[in-house]
């Protein structure tokens, strides 16, 4: 079996995978793991493998020692590197601003390409170039491949992509929307034009991304034409920590009134408000509990979070003019049957109805969900983005 191994690093993590391409979005990887609490008193790996769970705990200096250490471990249980046959890995890549529209085969300029978008993502593309150079050494013999998450959005026209704030300061400091999660609306709409059996060129569709981060996307033949993060992935939608969509003066007012830093306003739009800030809980499992309890919080938490996916859902519709299909993915839009229904409510007049069974269907695969004559057709399509990048790795092997 020919795998490629996906990794995508953070700060103080790597999440990696061993994926077979072949697989099905719904298909468990061959190995997956992750890397946790580098560079603090104690890290740990954990590790799955063979419908197993294995955690180790050690000191895990850097990211370096933390991948060769999860690569030790995987060789004592026969999944090692030098065990299967590795034939590419992808990296996961968060910021590719202007630079970069499809995935790159990975060369000392490319990275040094990515170095220089870090004032752009300085929190995401420092730790993917850890990954990448600690990866590169330790498997010199396979491509390395970068997939950007903002990549499919590079197609963004000006209208969508600008904004409208002084155009020297914003090209001085390469401010404009770039878009996020670009991998999976990409996976998606693929998949999306495969069911319907239909040209590309042909397709208009609506792509939703609900897990912990969020992002919609209006897509007309296969290209993107807007989406909902921007500059950065904290615009846009309600997310489980993040506010998305806010008045810009409101960090003014706060850096002013509240005498708050930047950093704290930072931590505040990106980690302690979203549905979590406003109901105390970002998963949508416990939020449904809480409102069954009649907890007023979550209740408006919930109604606030319905009301900006149909704010985006009513200005793509209209951005495209004519829609064939709705997708549904990831976390949340895969399995909150409730938020697929109450998003969808009501829009019957724009040819939108929702089948309260097929609705209910389990999430193992992709099913429509609307009515047979629903102008148009609502999806729920599993993402998988390691697979998706997977598949981008490989095809440079
Ligand atoms: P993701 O970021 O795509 O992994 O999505 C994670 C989020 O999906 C969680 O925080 C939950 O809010 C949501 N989620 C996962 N499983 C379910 C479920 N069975 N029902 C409702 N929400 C779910």
């Amino acid at each position: 079996m020919s795998l490629a191994l996906v990794l995508n690093s953070g700060s103080s993590s790597i999440k990696f995978q061993l994926v077979d391409p072949e697989n099905h979005a719904t298909d468990e990887p061959f190995v997956s793991g992750l890397v946790e609490q580098i560079g603090e008193d104690l890290g740990r790996i954990v590790l799955k493998f063979d419908g197993e769970k294995h955690v180790f705990d050690s000191p895990i200096p850097d990211h370096s020692v933390g991948l060769r250490l999860a690569f030790e471990l995987m060789e004592e249980r026969g999944c090692g590197p030098t065990q299967v046959d590795i034939i590419a890995v992808g990296h996961r890549v968060v910021h590719g601003g202007i630079l970069f529209s499809s995935p790159e085969l990975i060369t000392d300029e490319i990275v040094d390409m990515i170095r220089d978008l870090i004032p752009l993502a300085p929190l995401h593309n420092p730790a993917n170039i850890d990954g990448i150079e600690v990866a590169r050494k330790i498997l010199p013999n396979v491509p390395h491949v970068a997939v950007f998450d903002t990549g499919f959005f590079h197609s963004l026209p000006p209208a969508a992509a600008l904004y409208a704030i002084n155009n020297k300061v914003a090209a001085e400091h390469g401010i404009r929307r770039y878009g996020f999660h670009g991998t999976s609306h990409e996976y998606v709409s693929r998949r999306l034009v495969e069911l319907l059996d239909r040209p590309a060129e042909e397709i208009n569709q609506i792509t939703f991304h609900l897990g912990n981060g969020a992002s919609m996307s209006a897509i007309r033949g296969g290209k993107a034409v807007d989406t909902s993060m921007g500059m950065t992935p904290l615009a846009g939608l309600v997310m489980g920590t993040r506010s998305g969509d806010i008045d810009p003066g409101i960090v003014f007012h706060l850096a002013r009134t509240a005498n708050m830093s930047i950093d704290e306003i930072d931590n505040l739009l990106n980690k302690q408000s979203g549905v979590k800030g406003l109901a105390g809980v970002n998963d949508f499992r416990a939020l449904r509990e809480m409102i069954h309890e009649g907890d007023q919080d979550a209740w408006s938490a919930y109604n606030v979070y319905i009301h900006q996916l149909r704010r985006y859902l009513g200005s793509y519709m209209f951005a495209l003019g004519n829609v064939d299909a709705l997708v549904f993915t990831a976390g949340v839009g895969e399995n909150a049957t409730f938020v697929r229904a109450d998003a969808l409510a009501g829009l019957e007049m724009y040819g939108i109805k929702v089948d309260p069974e097929r609705n209910e269907l389990p999430n193992d695969g992709p099913r429509l969900i609307s009515t047979d004559d629903s102008a148009v057709k609502v999806f729920v399509i599993p993402t998988n983005e390691e697979l998706a990048i997977a598949r981008y790795a490989v095809a440079f092997a």
